[in-house]
């Protein structure tokens, strides 16, 4: 049997494959990607994609070209009995928050064509038609049995194996791992079509009394994506024809259109599963295989990218030796609450939406439009919402790898270690300008310059073997980023290669710098 050798061995390429697999090779990380299928999906699946990930495309360099082929979600609107009671602008809901202050409308296979075309001008590629059968591990490495298209077993012999291999997920069978939750009972439905109404190419929510509808703006010629539950008479799924039942459904709350094109349709169960861990040995399940919870939202496909670009800084500083293996306890640590806290939420909203209950029937048609109305216009309200849903607000502050520092010296607004690096403008340039690399970044804030501990800190760091960046910012020039970042007199961040900030300190304190790296890549991990 033929064997290969290789660092980090992918299963699965789907959206959350192929971003570990770009994220690895921004980082030059050996790898190897396999897929069963024989290209990547034809189907559209997921359709927003949520601010925090296009500012990982951002770094990425592939933004301007995913904007391009999409279109941004600029509001939502309420329908009852097929007129539109309620309009929400949601084109700036995310405003001074992010490059990327809304949800973009660009279908699941546009994101990963997208991925796939960063890798191969990264020289890499996938390997289609090629499935994993089995798993063994030991402590010093992983080996996996792999069958080729032509049904030849190999062996890959990897330092690392990532299972990114959807919701019936081979490795996370091969692992042992339950995956504890529920299915929903209630089948449901989504069509892309195209549509002819009189209304404008808008999220639009129809509330009425049982039937839950709602129609998603694509790119294209009055293009829609309409999803729905499947009315409960059509026990089997088999044959169902979307053209009949929808116009059933279409009849029965009075909305006055006509679909002319059907692209896709497909029904599905909505699950809400989780695994308790993300990581066995030397193996980790990011995406689908770790977490499945119901569209709601549109988180499910940005969740599995943002697991693989938070493991794939760690893996690159382990697989180069440069910190110990202890640092991958940490995906899990930052990683996992989120996907528990995601599962739960999105279960309980999709409940409220589903529901026959009276009440919440009540509450969806006649009280919620008007409180989202109100809600969205209070900036609290809408900055906390927009965190949320876009996944920018997403924070590690409990993870045990970052650290706080003289925190009196920060006033109360100022982030804290753990948290997303805030997006802050100021002139023509903005605090995501200096966060393009695959770098650490060491931000130094000070009010009086002072040469000595400019010289320390530069020191400090070129004796790091660590790829640290030195930026430094005087107050005069950069007060709007002192005003954003809470900082009193003087301040050190440093940020992650993930645009999360990992140290924060008041003050320049070398024996708490050291503290602070050593935790991180010593292996003195707490907890
Ligand atoms: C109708 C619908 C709408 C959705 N809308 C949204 C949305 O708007 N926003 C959002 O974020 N998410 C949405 N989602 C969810 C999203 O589609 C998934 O979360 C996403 O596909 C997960 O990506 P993944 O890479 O983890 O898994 P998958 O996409 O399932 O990819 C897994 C890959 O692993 C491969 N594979 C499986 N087993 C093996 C094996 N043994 N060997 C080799 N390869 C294997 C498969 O071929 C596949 O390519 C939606 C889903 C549906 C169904």
């Amino acid at each position: 049997m033929k064997t290969l050798q290789t660092k980090v061995l992918i299963i699965g390429a789907g959206p959350t494959g192929l971003m570990m697999a770009c994220q690895l090779a921004r980082y030059k990380v050996p790898f190897l990607l396999i897929d069963q299928k024989k290209s990547i999906t034809n189907e559209t699946k997921a359709l927003g994609v949520q601010a925090r990930t296009m500012e990982v495309y951002q770094q990425m360099g592939i933004a301007q070209e995913a904007l391009r082929r999409g279109l941004i979600g600029e509001a939502v609107n309420f329908v009852i009995k097929g007129k539109p009671i309620r309009r929400i602008d949601l084109a700036e809901i995310g405003k001074d928050l992010s490059p990327f202050p809304y949800i973009h409308m660009l279908v699941q296979h546009e994101n990963e064509a997208l991925l796939q075309h960063f890798l191969k001008t990264e020289g890499e590629s996938v390997l289609w038609n090629t499935h994993l059968d089995t798993i063994t591990q030991t402590d010093a490495e992983v080996e996996a049995v792999i069958i080729t298209k032509d049904g030849e077993r190999q062996t890959v012999v990897a330092d690392w194996l990532v299972g990114a291999d959807g919701g019936s997920s081979t490795t996370r069978h091969q692992l042992g791992m339950s995956f504890k939750g529920e299915t929903h009972e209630q089948t449901f439905f989504v069509a892309d079509t195209q549509i002819d109404w009189a209304y404008a190419q808008e999220l639009h929510v129809c509330l009425d009394k049982t039937k839950f509808l709602a129609f998603f703006p694509m790119k294209g010629d009055r293009r829609f994506r309409i999803v729905g539950a499947l009315p409960s008479h059509l026990k089997d799924i088999e044959g169902i024809q979307f053209e009949v039942f929808i116009e059933e459904i279409l009849k029965d709350i009075s909305i006055d259109l006509r679909i002319s094109n059907t692209d896709w349709f497909s029904t599905y169960k909505i699950h809400h599963r989780v695994v308790d861990s993300f990581q066995r040995g030397r193996c980790f399940l990011a995406g689908d295989s770790a977490h499945l919870h119901s569209p709601v939202g549109a988180q499910g496909m940005n969740t599995g990218l943002l697991d693989a670009y938070n493991l794939a800084w760690k893996l690159s500083l382990v697989v180069k030796e440069k910190a110990a293996a202890s640092l991958l306890k940490t995906y899990t640590e930052e990683r996992l609450p989120f996907a528990q806290e995601l599962v739960n939420t999105t279960d309980r909203v999709f409940g409220m939406i589903v529901s026959n209950n009276p009440f919440l029937r009540f509450f969806r048609r006649n009280v919620f439009p008007t409180l989202f109305k109100i809600g969205t216009s209070y900036d609290k309200v809408r900055k906390f919402a927009f965190g949320r849903v876009s996944q920018t607000g997403i924070n590690y502050r409990k993870s045990s790898i970052n650290r706080n520092h003289q925190s009196d010296s920060f006033n109360n607004k100022a982030p804290q270690a753990g948290d997303r690096f805030p997006y802050i403008t100021s002139n023509k340039t903005n605090t995501f300008d200096w966060l393009d690399g695959t770098a650490f970044q060491l931000l130094y804030f000070y009010t009086k310059r002072e040469e000595e501990t400019i010289v320390q800190l530069k020191n400090y760091l070129t004796l790091s073997n660590l790829d640290i960046q030195f930026y430094q910012f005087d107050k005069e020039r950069n007060a709007t980023f002192f005003e954003g970042l809470g900082i009193k007199e003087q301040a050190i961040f440093i940020v992650r290669p993930d645009m999360y900030i990992g140290y924060r300190s008041g003050g320049v304190d070398l024996m708490d710098l050291e503290v602070y790296f050593s935790r991180l890549l010593g292996g003195e991990v707490q907890g």
